[in-house]
């Protein structure tokens, strides 16, 4: 079950950091599109940038996203973070390259994203903590709507093995 989620929480407000913190997590990568704003959308809505500020002081956060550089951007100088643009999730070239800039292990990094076969699927390969969120919106991208299909697929069978359902929250 690789595309299995560790946590799984409604919205990025819902994960518990301190517990990551805790249990020695450094990095928290956060996916873009649909994690932390709307596809069509190039704010950033106060709530989610007073979380990432204060989440900055605990950990190294960054966004590891498969959008364009100019979409991605717009997001790193509005958050002040650092990050990764046309990253073609679930390949790991970008968190290969983060291990090295900042010195980590595999064990003290998460992903946080909204998608099975990308977000999910670079956790697996990766071997780092998986965090799966729902969708902000219902619009996807269309590249997004072939993943989702096999995601769907993917989520009836954890269902039937009760280890996943869609709305069911676990940490
Ligand atoms: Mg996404």
């Amino acid at each position: 079950m690789k595309y299995l989620p560790d946590i799984y929480k409604k919205n990025i407000f819902d994960v518990n950091y301190k517990k990551l913190k805790d249990k020695g997590i450094k990095c928290l990568i956060f996916d873009l599109d649909n994690t932390l704003t709307k596809i069509d959308s190039l704010e950033v809505d106060k709530k989610t940038l007073k979380l990432i500020t204060n989440l900055k002081k605990d950990f190294i956060v960054l966004i590891v996203s498969n959008s364009p550089k100019k979409r991605v951007k717009i997001f790193l100088n509005k958050l002040n973070i650092d990050g990764y643009s046309f990253s073609l999730k679930p390949s790991i070239r970008t968190l290969k390259k983060i291990k090295e800039k900042y010195n980590l292990s595999s064990k003290s990094i998460a992903i946080i994203g909204d998608q099975f076969i990308t977000d999910m699927g670079y956790g697996y390969k990766g071997k780092i903590t998986k965090i799966f969120v729902d969708p902000i919106a219902i619009k996807d991208l269309k590249i997004t709507n072939v993943n989702r299909f096999f995601e769907n697929k993917i989520m009836s069978r954890y269902n039937k093995l009760n280890k996943f359902k869609k709305g069911k929250y676990y940490e």
